[in-house]
């Protein structure tokens, strides 16, 4: 099968690329990314040693570049990855959350409809459902929870999840979608949460927490989301939504002093500063759905997979150092674009 993998420059799409070059040896896997500052071909690069997978630059928004890629690699299935995806940056400015996000997929959606694909799956959030109240432990979101979402970003990936629901029903494009809560592990971008306080931990640096830090997000291990999206391609209903998470509920101030016990450092270096605007309070998934119906569970355990991640980071310098010296933007042009 030809595999395109959307935004596989990116955290989780390049863990999912791994993913499935290990567990679909005899697929091909087409990495389609526009490196923006998310992207990184130095996370591509034992990829890029194997000639199962290709890597094409281009922007899922630009469809001349979309419909020479499905002419030319033909794929069966398309995962698409591509997003702008931090919530800070949606909130300084939206636009670009609309362009990529949503006028991206409806682009790739066309493409599907026009040349035909077996699976076309949108990998989707958590956060279109908005957010839970603290003290109510016993809320959930399930497949059927309102979207009501919080910020640009999460409106923007919801509008996404109405498009390709819309094209199954209009065009009857064979769809999934998933939506995944807070993942972690190796390759995730230094602005993130767990990066950004493991790094700055390393440089005996302040580590800003919003407001009071109580806010909770459910965290899962990205090799788990990878593991659930195949899943979902080899098993799942066409047209249907599937949670994914880990019932792995931790308050943000938990997380950050997790990591700085880790590592050995002391909690005087946590500096609470001001809320996010917006800052959804509790994410909570119920993955009954995707457990009852096609038998997946996480494999990770947190203590296991923070344990794991912070040591990536460490045994992993240069990947982040040249991140944070800006030193990777220039890594594509010299290492690929000559090839
Ligand atoms: P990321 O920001 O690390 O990576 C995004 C990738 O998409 C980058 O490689 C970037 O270059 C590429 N990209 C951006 N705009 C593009 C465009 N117009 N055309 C082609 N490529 C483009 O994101 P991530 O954290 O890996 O998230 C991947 C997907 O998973 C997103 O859709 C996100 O909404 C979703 N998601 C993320 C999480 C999480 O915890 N990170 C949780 C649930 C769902």
């Amino acid at each position: 099968m030809n595999i395109i993998v959307t935004g596989g420059a990116g955290f989780i799409g390049a863990n999912f690329v791994y993913y499935m070059l290990k567990k679909r040896p005899e697929d091909k896997i087409i990495c389609f990314d526009k490196l923006t500052y998310a992207g990184n071909m130095e996370t591509l690069a034992e990829a890029m040693k194997n000639d199962k997978f290709r890597f094409v630059r281009g922007d899922i928004a630009d469809r001349k570049a979309v419909y020479k890629l499905f002419e030319t690699e033909k794929p069966d299935i398309v995962v698409n990855f591509a997003a702008e995806s931090h919530v800070d940056r949606s909130i300084e400015n939206p636009e670009i959350f609309l362009q990529t996000n949503v006028i991206g997929t409806s682009v790739l959606l066309d493409a599907c409809r026009r040349y035909g694909i077996d699976r076309y799956h949108q990998v989707s959030t958590d956060e279109v459902y908005g957010d839970l109240p603290l003290d109510r432990p016993d809320l959930f979101f399930t497949e059927t929870t309102n979207l009501h979402t919080s910020s640009p970003y999460s409106a923007s990936k919801a509008s996404a999840d109405l498009l390709v629901m819309a094209y199954h029903r209009t065009y009857k494009v064979p769809v999934t979608i998933s939506r995944c809560s807070n993942n972690y592990g190796p390759f995730h971008f230094p602005e993130k949460l767990i990066p950004l306080m493991i790094i700055n931990a390393l440089a005996d640096k302040k580590l800003p927490v919003y407001g009071d830090g109580l806010n909770v997000r459910d965290w899962l291990f990205v090799e788990d989301h990878c593991a659930a999206i195949n899943l979902i391609l080899e098993k799942g209903k066409v047209g249907e939504v599937y949670n994914i998470g880990g019932h792995n509920e931790r308050a943000n101030i938990d997380v950050v002093k997790t990591i700085l016990n880790q590592l050995g450092k002391v909690e005087g270096l946590i500096e609470y500063v001001g809320d996010r605007k917006g800052h959804d309070r509790r994410y909570a998934i119920d993955p009954t759905k995707i457990h009852e119906e096609l038998g997946w569970l996480p494999e990770t355990k947190f203590e296991d997979g923070i344990k794991a991640t912070v040591q990536w980071y460490l045994d992993n310098r240069q990947w982040w150092e040249n991140i944070i010296s800006g030193e990777y933007k220039d890594y594509y042009d010299r290492m690929y674009t000559k090839k």
